[in-house]
């Protein structure tokens, strides 16, 4: 047991190390906070977002029927009617830079990280919704912020989509 003691310490501290060294590499290689990983993250796999389940809930009411995020539509879009071909997508204000609306503030630390994050945003939803128009698709954007205004959205949601009958 002696000799395994004269050992432990020794094999603690390179552990110990090896995990700073870790610790300091990944630190390095990762410039995000912890809050905005997981924001970032957020962006990319949360598909359930509040706006999201408001147009689909306005949408069920209304009597459309569609499908979420089909892997065989260009750029995956949230709601499409795949009879009609046409798509809508439920932008979230902050990331995908509504112009003009009081969500699109920017962060006052790390601006050049955030810049280049919102113009990939920004560049990402012009060229899906292009490549949507090229394949005979008609394409909606609802704001976040205006998918609260319920009236409008209904009115926005029969035009777009024509009246059921
Ligand atoms: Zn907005």
């Amino acid at each position: 047991m002696a000799s395994l003691g004269s050992q432990g310490p020794r094999a603690d501290r390179e552990r110990i190390r090896y995990y700073v060294i870790l610790g300091f590499s990944m630190r390095q290689r990762d410039p995000l906070t912890r809050l905005e990983r997981s924001r970032q993250m957020g962006l990319v796999k949360c598909k359930d977002t509040r706006p999201e389940i408001a147009v689909r809930k306005m949408l069920w009411a209304l009597g459309y029927r569609y499908r979420l995020h089909p892997n065989d539509v260009p750029g995956r879009p949230d709601i499409v009617f795949k009879a009609l071909r046409k798509a809508i997508f439920v932008h979230g204000c902050f990331w995908h830079r509504h112009v003009g609306c009081l969500r699109t503030r920017t962060p006052k630390t790390r601006v050049r990280f955030w810049s280049k994050k919102f113009e990939e945003n920004v560049a990402r939803d012009k060229s899906t919704r292009a490549r949507l128009a090229r394949s005979g698709w008609r394409v909606l954007v609802i704001w976040e912020c205006m998918s609260e205004k319920s009236t409008w959205l209904q009115a926005k949601l029969t035009t777009f989509l024509g009246e059921r009958s």
